[in-house]
């Protein structure tokens, strides 16, 4: 097909989307309380895309232009068959315009799955770890082990998987003590870091306006330990990176509130049910799963939808710490 594989996806503001973030799942075995309530009522089954639907819509993503996909969730190691999806998405490497295959997750499942996914052409894995104390890292993700995230790490390297990036949310009052440990502990093992502002989507527990960190406090912290200097590698997404003197390890840093990136985006994220959502801070979205069901296996329809979704892409988000919960979706349905 002529069209095939050539950029299409253009919105208004000439942004060229590229990367596609794609939730499969938004059950999860941690409570992270950042990011979920303690009691959670999950998605009905049905309502979630199967993992037959997830690659059908991937395919036509990756028809269009798409070069970077990333699977996210919820937990999405939890979702069954997950090692299947991986097979099928790796395989469109050879068809289509993607180039590369990312996964984020919280670890707990990598001792399982590591070795598979870097067979599967998974490229990249993003961890998030918050602390590297069990008290402490037990009360931020209610229910998760360190020591099964810091095997899943070692399990993760042994794979051989290179660019292995930790995620850390940053809290006031709960972390904010463990800003150059985590650091450190990158160093160490050789891995990247990123340090993420807590962003207002969904209820949760606590008052966000409290625990807010700032990309700026945590540099200030880092840059009494380590000579940072600025890199210029960018992933044409929200982060500003420093590479440490002396060791192969980026800093990132993910400044949704403090640094505005939204005139450089060039990605969009598919929720659980197969929701395209535009814009991680707005509600702009298309249904995808209305028209994956209603016409099975018409992919040109489907890349047609996704084609005109550009056109409400809105040119930025809009998040604000002070009406709590402005955005009523959670991270785990939306897709971190
Ligand atoms: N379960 C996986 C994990 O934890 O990495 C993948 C999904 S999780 C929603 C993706 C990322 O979003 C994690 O790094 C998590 O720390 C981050 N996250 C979740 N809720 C957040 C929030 N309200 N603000 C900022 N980051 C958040
Ligand atoms: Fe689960 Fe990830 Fe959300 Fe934590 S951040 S509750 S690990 S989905």
């Amino acid at each position: 097909m002529m069209s095939e594989n050539k950029p299409q996806l253009i919105d208004r503001y000439g942004r060229q989307v590229t990367y596609v973030r794609m939730s499969i799942t938004d059950r999860c075995d941690f409570r992270c309380v950042y990011c979920m309530d303690e009691e959670m009522t999950f998605m009905p089954r049905e309502q979630l895309l199967t993992l037959e639907e997830v690659t059908f819509l991937i395919r036509a993503f990756c028809e269009l232009g798409v070069e970077k996909v990333r699977i996210t969730g919820g937990e999405p190691l939890v979702r069954r068959n997950v090692d299947w999806l991986f097979e099928q998405l790796g395989k469109l490497k050879q068809s289509t315009s993607l180039k590369e295959l990312n996964i984020t997750t919280n670890g707990s499942q990598l001792v399982k799955y590591a070795k598979g996914m870097k067979a599967e052409g998974v490229d990249r894995i993003n961890i998030s770890l918050d602390s590297l104390k069990p008290e402490k890292f037990k009360a931020l993700t209610r229910t998760g082990e360190l020591s099964s995230v810091l095997a899943g790490i070692q399990a993760a390297k042994q794979a051989g998987f290179e660019k292995i990036k930790l995620n850390a949310v940053i809290m006031k009052g709960r972390n904010d003590d463990e800003i150059i440990d985590l650091a450190q502990f990158a160093v160490d093992q050789g891995l990247d870091i990123s340090y993420i502002e807590e962003m207002p989507l969904g209820q949760v527990s606590h008052d966000r306006e409290e625990s807010y960190c700032s990309s700026d406090e945590v540099l200030a912290e880092l840059k009494t330990a380590f000579t940072l200097e600025e890199s210029d590698a960018n992933t044409g997404g929200p982060s500003r990176y420093y590479t440490v003197a002396g060791s192969q390890s980026k800093i990132g840093f993910i400044s949704p509130h403090s640094h505005n990136f939204c005139e450089s985006c060039n990605r969009v994220r598919v929720t659980t049910e197969g929701r395209l959502l535009l814009c991680l801070g707005q509600e702009h979205s298309v249904d995808l799963r209305a028209i994956i069901r209603g016409y099975p296996n018409d992919i040109e329809r489907l890349k047609t939808a996704i084609i005109d979704s550009m056109q409400i892409k809105p040119k930025g988000h809009d998040f604000n710490l002070k009406e709590q919960a402005v955005i009523f979706r959670h991270m785990s349905v939306t897709g971190g």
